[in-house]
């Protein structure tokens, strides 16, 4: 009774007692780990490894509780994964429990079985140097906890997590993971050193190319791995990997420093994507807060939350030209930076190397609007600005968002108003304009779509095309119209008549994300509001198109109609304004 009681804390769902057994064969000094499934892990669940083995007298105890061969260096210095010996026996007293295992050097092997609590007697068996651990019928013990497992597919695909990050930590060694419930993985060992390349591995190429090195330590404690740049962002926390010690953990505080690296370059409904290891004394940090070790306490939090905050942050900001700068802090900076060169005596000349080249352009003699545009040419640094109509009248430049002038950038509208200017990001604008078209499309049941020509092959986890194809028919409603094309991809053949210029793959990407976090029993129609964010963030005007003055007119009229067009949908503003007083101060005139 006290171990299935125990057991409800350590095996919570299959992929806890995978977690276990393959940390158990790390710790074993594995090189190479076989994980097979069947039934989402509640059928079967088999760990081969080639580690050290256990002996005959060794069984009976592996699977007794409390028992461990990890604790030599006491609680105060943990440096296995295992040391609560509770696993073995946790999964005995709920499943059925087979051991096969033959001791390195040995020349026979041995066997035990617990079936639901009840060991067997030791028996001689044949096997391969190392340990082979089969778990069947998990939960058969438990009824009221096997109610409370979810679809077989998602147990499938939270096994593969625990497999991904565990060969995260340990690229030395080969891992597979196959079964009649999942595609085959194999990520063959890359060395010692091979960190990066095991990223690459178990997160693509996509990651690799869109990712910043992090090698960065402070007191003792060092932080190494990648973080993605803030453009390569997704839609939810799934793909943050943290590690303390080589052991994957899902921590608030680490999770919550995440994040602070990144507030000011991503918008709140985003998420980063990353894998960060840290490194510490083992005596710096308590890994025995929680008995599946999800959480660790560290002994001094700030140091920590310092250096990941402080290093994320650092690269980067050092890769800026790479990196999405949003926002009007990166605007008002650069402008700040631009007060900071001398300023020019008060009627005097104006200085002529501000940065190194002179200024080409306005006298002092000449007016605001001249001044401005060699300022708008010097920003462009090209002839690539697109002039508008040359006098607006009065009554225009009344109106909030004023008259367009200009389209720098191919994103970017200037527009004068009565006392100013203003700065539009036509991207985020068109977002935001696309965002509230579409809701109220959706609601009214009548999202037109397009067929598409040629069908956009998609390729994606086997995971997130099982999701898509359930969820077929719902999508099919807000015109998004996909099947399965074989077991990795799916096909798009129609999609919603408002969004021209789809992303249509990226769109099906981010959709497939959040399918994982519904429940099955959530409708998409309740979510609306996000589906309609996640299609509208791939079915806007992207930033590179160049606009004629009446359709940047027609922008403006449209964000002036339509509600919440100062922000676009992820919090960050669609349109920056500076009045002319705060020109002329930046100008050193008032
Ligand atoms: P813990 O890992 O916390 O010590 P477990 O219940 O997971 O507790 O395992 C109990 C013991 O069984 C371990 O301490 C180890 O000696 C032994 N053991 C378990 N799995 C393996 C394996 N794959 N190879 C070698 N020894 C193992
Ligand atoms: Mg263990």
């Amino acid at each position: 009774m006290v171990n299935r009681i125990a057991a409800g804390e350590v095996v919570e769902r299959p992929a806890s007692v995978v977690k276990e057994l393959v940390e158990n064969a790390i710790d074993a000094g594995a090189r190479r780990i076989e994980v097979a499934t069947a039934g989402g892990g509640l059928s079967l669940i088999r760990i081969s490894d080639d580690g050290a083995g256990l002996g005959r007298d060794d069984l009976p105890l592996a699977v007794e509780r409390h028992c461990t061969s990890k604790l030599d260096g006491g609680l105060d210095a943990i440096g296995t994964l295992g040391f609560r010996g509770e696993a073995l026996a946790s999964i005995g007293a709920v499943a059925r429990l087979a051991i096969t295992s033959r001791r390195r050097g040995a020349d026979e092997g041995w066997a035990i079985a617990v079936d639901g609590g009840r060991v067997s007697a030791v028996t001689p068996a044949a096997a391969a140097p190392g340990t082979r651990v089969e778990v069947s019928d998990l939960f058969f013990a438990t009824p009221a906890r096997l109610k409370f497992m979810k679809s077989e597919r998602a147990e499938t695909a939270a096994i593969t997590e625990t497999v991904r990050r565990l060969a995260m930590t340990h690229p030395e060694i080969r891992f597979s993971l196959s079964g009649p419930d999942r595609t085959l993985s194999d990520f063959p060992a890359t060395g010692e050193d091979g960190f990066a390349e095991r990223l690459e591995q178990i997160l693509g190429r996509d990651f690799a190319e869109n990712s910043i090195e992090i090698d960065a330590s402070r007191e003792g404690v060092r932080l190494t791995g990648r973080a993605g740049l803030p453009t390569y962002n997704r839609g939810n926390a799934v793909q943050q990997y943290l590690f303390v010690n080589g052991r994957a953990v899902r921590d608030k505080q680490l999770l919550g420093a995440l994040r602070g690296a990144y507030a000011d370059f991503i918008g709140r409904d985003r998420h980063p994507v990353a894998a960060l290891f840290v490194d510490l004394p083992p005596q710096s940090v308590d890994v025995n807060v929680h008995p599946a070790k999800a959480e660790v306490r560290f002994r001094d939090p700030g140091l920590v939350r310092g250096l990941v905050v402080g290093a994320v942050r650092e690269a980067i900001t050092g890769v800026g030209h790479r990196a999405t700068r949003t926002g009007a802090s990166a605007m008002t900076e650069a402008f700040a930076r631009r007060t900071a060169m001398p300023m020019p005596p008060r009627h005097g000349v104006l200085p002529r190397e501000p940065y190194g080249a002179p200024l080409p352009g306005p006298s002092p003699a000449t007016g605001f609007g001249e001044a401005a545009q060699a300022l708008l040419a010097d920003i462009a640094g090209s002839a690539d600005i697109r002039a508008a109509a040359p006098t607006p009248s009065a009554a225009d430049l009344a109106r909030p968002l004023g008259v367009a002038r200009a389209q720098i950038h191919e994103n970017y509208i200037v527009a004068q108003t009565a006392d100013g200017l203003i700065v539009v990001d036509q991207h985020a604008a068109h977002e935001r304009l696309v965002y509230e078209r579409l809701k109220a499309a959706l609601a009214a049941k009548a999202v037109p779509s397009q067929l598409l020509l040629v069908p956009e092959i998609v390729d994606l986890p086997a995971d997130d095309v099982g999701r898509l194809a359930d969820r077929a028919a719902e999508l099919a409603e807000l015109g998004l119209v996909l099947e399965p094309f074989g077991p990795g991809a799916v096909a798009i053949r129609e999609v919603p008549a408002i969004l021209d210029g789809l992303d249509a793959a990226g769109l099906v990407r981010d959709l497939a994300d959040e399918l994982a976090e519904l429940d099955s029993a959530t409708t998409l129609r309740s979510q609306l509001d996000r589906v309609a964010g996640t299609m509208a963030c791939h079915g806007s005007v992207r930033s590179g198109r160049r606009l004629r003055p009446e359709e940047m007119d027609a922008l403006l009229r449209d964000m002036e109609r339509t509600p919440h067009s100062g922000q676009c949908i992820h919090g960050r503003p669609t349109y920056i304004e500076l009045k002319l007083a705060d020109i002329e101060r930046l100008f050193g005139r008032r």
